[in-house]
């Protein structure tokens, strides 16, 4: 399969195209360049491939720096997906839960279940807080609270949004902009999710498809792009780990050279064609030689990402409990999310009878938590699990800590204006390309910072496309690739995945003029078959009741042979009016249904966007 999609090296051009940073973005670009014929170096300063979607190890034990799931709209990733893991592309079911006050909550958010979870006195406020923020919103939307409680109502901004999104962002939320909130959600409406909870949902099985199972490789993402990289290297297009950027030499308007610094300390210079570049936006900026003017470097520097860190507790337990992952919105412990790794894939783990956690804290690089001693880590870990009551500290035999630098792009007030001044400083040199989440400083999951990649590697051939016209709203923008009449700029199979069609192929309809032919078929053969019967066994005194009735409804009907042939064909077009009648009413049901799942899945889907925020 490989062979067919990768160039052989020999086959591929030698152009010196360098690719800095081998997470999803840089890999994917390499992967689209290997299918279009052209090798490409990769420079990866970290040990191992993935970037934040890499697996590490420990002891055997096998885990995410945050669970991915892998999830995607865009049919071209799903394929890129498809086709390097095969059979190891798991689907998994998913469970998550938000823990809240020593309760757990359904997530994503069911408005009953919530209600009924915080009790009577609480469900008043939070309606009543709704019903004003309906009445009376708050005039300004420049923060996330006014931008979630003018849509959630106040109080439920407080109890389910507040706590945990401060504890990811360490802001507080009055200074998160409302862009971030605007970008992840739209048009969802409480009212509207409260009317799904109410009047139950029906068509169970597409709602499991679509949000209680998600895909996931048999060894975690890091498997992935493992295999991407060892592919890739075979087609020509190697990955030096360990090689840092350390500078970009440009001149005219052209990046001309690099400087990449290996695992010995030494420093190489290479000259490049292309430059695609995955690291963070305002680190770009930075290594720019010359170095740019004082207000780029001003807004590079003020570019600012919140860094997370892991501490996987090995647990001596076979089972915990069967979420996948809990939100804990309690504000009593520290850490914000729990991943339990064996439920992403019972392969993550290298003994059945134990367990591995990974316990999520969002931190600052530099700040108190990050600059814990690894050992303090695992010991604060262990005091919080046993807290939450999910393990005893007993229980936990090993631990470690993994930190995660430039984790989540800060949507802070005036970010907009900086990346777009360093936006216009980087734009200047016509051979560089920034690419992926931290490429752009935005919040991208794997797949859209893929989508850069892929059209970043197109536009080494023919520069046609805007690497920066990717975002969560990619449908809109597929939407307008068709539209242009682009070709497999606009990735193939990206409009059978959209929603409504995924709905659609689920949900038959029936065709009125074939129903209704197999309805009148139907009705005639029966009739002619009674009324022949009758004739030929010859008890035409006592013909039964129903066939002596149907005089009554064919006119013309009478048992002879010439009587069967009126009744055949009266009974045929009694039979296509029927038939095609019931297919009218059976696809205004589904329609109907349809309707119902997809506006209910999209509010489901955009709630898990909120609450994802760790995504
Ligand atoms: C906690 C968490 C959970 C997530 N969950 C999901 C999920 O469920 N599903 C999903 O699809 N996405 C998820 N994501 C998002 C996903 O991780 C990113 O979209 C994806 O990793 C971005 O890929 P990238 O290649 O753009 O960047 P990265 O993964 O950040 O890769 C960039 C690479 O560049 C390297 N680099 C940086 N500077 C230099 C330099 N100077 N020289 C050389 N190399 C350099 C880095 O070491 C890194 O390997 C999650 C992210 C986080 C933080």
């Amino acid at each position: 399969m490989t062979e067919r999609l990768l160039a052989p090296p020999e086959a591929a051009r030698d152009e010196a195209i360098a690719i800095v940073g081998a997470g999803p973005a840089g890999l994917t670009t390499a992967w689209e360049l290997a299918r279009l014929g052209r090798r490409a170096t990769l420079y990866e300063k970290d040990r191992c491939v993935g970037g934040i979607a890499q697996t590490a190890e420990y002891k055997g034990f096998r885990f995410d720096l945050g669970g991915h799931r892998f999830f995607t709209k865009v049919g071209e990733v799903q394929g890129i997906w498809e086709e390097i893991l095969g059979d190891d592309f798991l689907s998994r079911p998913r469970l998550s839960r938000i823990y809240y006050r020593q309760r757990f909550f359904d997530y994503p958010l069911k408005p009953l279940n919530a209600l009924a979870g915080l009790g009577p006195v609480e469900a008043v406020r939070i309606v009543a807080s709704y019903a004003k923020a309906r009445l009376l919103p708050s005039r300004e939307e420049r923060n996330f609270e006014q931008w979630v409680s003018n849509r959630f109502g106040r109080r439920l901004f407080e109890v389910f949004f507040k706590t945990y999104t401060e504890k990811v962002w360490g802001l507080p939320c009055e200074e998160i902009s409302a862009d971030w909130a605007a970008q992840r959600i739209q048009n969802l409406d409480l009212g509207r999710a409260i009317a799904a909870a109410l009047f139950g949902r029906s068509g169970g099985d597409v709602v499991t498809t679509l949000i209680h199972q998600f895909h996931y490789p048999r060894h975690g993402p890091g498997m992935m792009w493992e295999r991407c990289a060892e592919r890739l290297a075979v087609a020509g297009s190697p990955t030096r780990l360990e090689h840092e950027l350390v500078r970009i030499d440009h001149r005219d308007g052209r990046v001309t050279g690099i400087a990449v610094r290996d695992g010995e300390g030494r420093v190489a210079e290479r000259p490049v064609e292309h430059l695609i570049c995955s690291i963070p936006l305002g680190r770009a900026a930075e290594l720019l030689s010359p170095p740019p003017t004082a207000p780029v470097l001003a807004a590079a520097r003020g570019l600012r990402h919140r860094d997370f860190l892991t501490v996987v507790l090995i647990v001596d337990r076979a089972e915990l409990f069967p979420d996948n992952w809990i939100y804990v919105h309690e504000p009593a412990v520290r850490v914000g999310r729990i991943q339990n790794f064996k439920n992403w894939s019972p392969e993550m783990v290298p003994d059945p009878g134990r367990t591995a956690l990974g316990l999520e804290y969002f931190a600052n690089r530099g700040d108190e938590v990050w600059s814990l001693p690894d050992a303090e880590l695992v010991a604060l870990a262990k005091r919080e699990i046993e807290q939450l009551g999910l393990a005893e500290a007993a229980a936990v035999s090993d631990g470690t800590v993994v930190r995660v630098p430039y984790a989540y792009p800060v949507y802070d007030p005036g970010y907009r204006e900086r990346v777009a001044a360093v936006r216009a400083c980087l734009e200047g040199l016509a051979n560089l390309q920034m690419i992926g989440r931290n490429g752009q400083h935005r919040y991208n999951n794997q797949d859209h910072s893929m989508l850069t990649g892929i059209y970043a590697a197109r536009n080494v051939l023919e520069p046609a496309h805007d690497v920066w016209d990717v975002n969560v709203d990619e449908e809109y923008h597929e939407a307008v690739s068709a539209a242009r009449g682009g070709d497999r700029l606009t990735p193939a199979a990206a409009g059978e995945a959209t929603l409504e069609e995924l709905l659609h192929a689920h949900f038959a309809r029936f065709d009125g003029v074939a129903l209704g032919a197999a309805t009148a078929v139907t009705l005639a053969l029966l009739l002619f078959a009674a009324t022949a019967s009758v004739l030929l066994v010859g008890n035409g005194d006592h013909p039964g009741p129903m066939l002596s009735l149907l005089g009554h409804y064919f006119f013309g009907f009478e048992l002879s042979w010439r009587g069967a042939l009126v009744g055949v064909l009266e009974a045929g077009a009694l039979g296509f009016v029927l038939g095609s009648g019931l297919a009218v009413a059976i696809n205004a049901l589904i329609n109907w249904v349809e309707r119902s799942l997809q506006r209910e899945l999209e509010a489901e889907q955009k709630l898990d966007s909120l609450q994802g925020v760790t995504r």
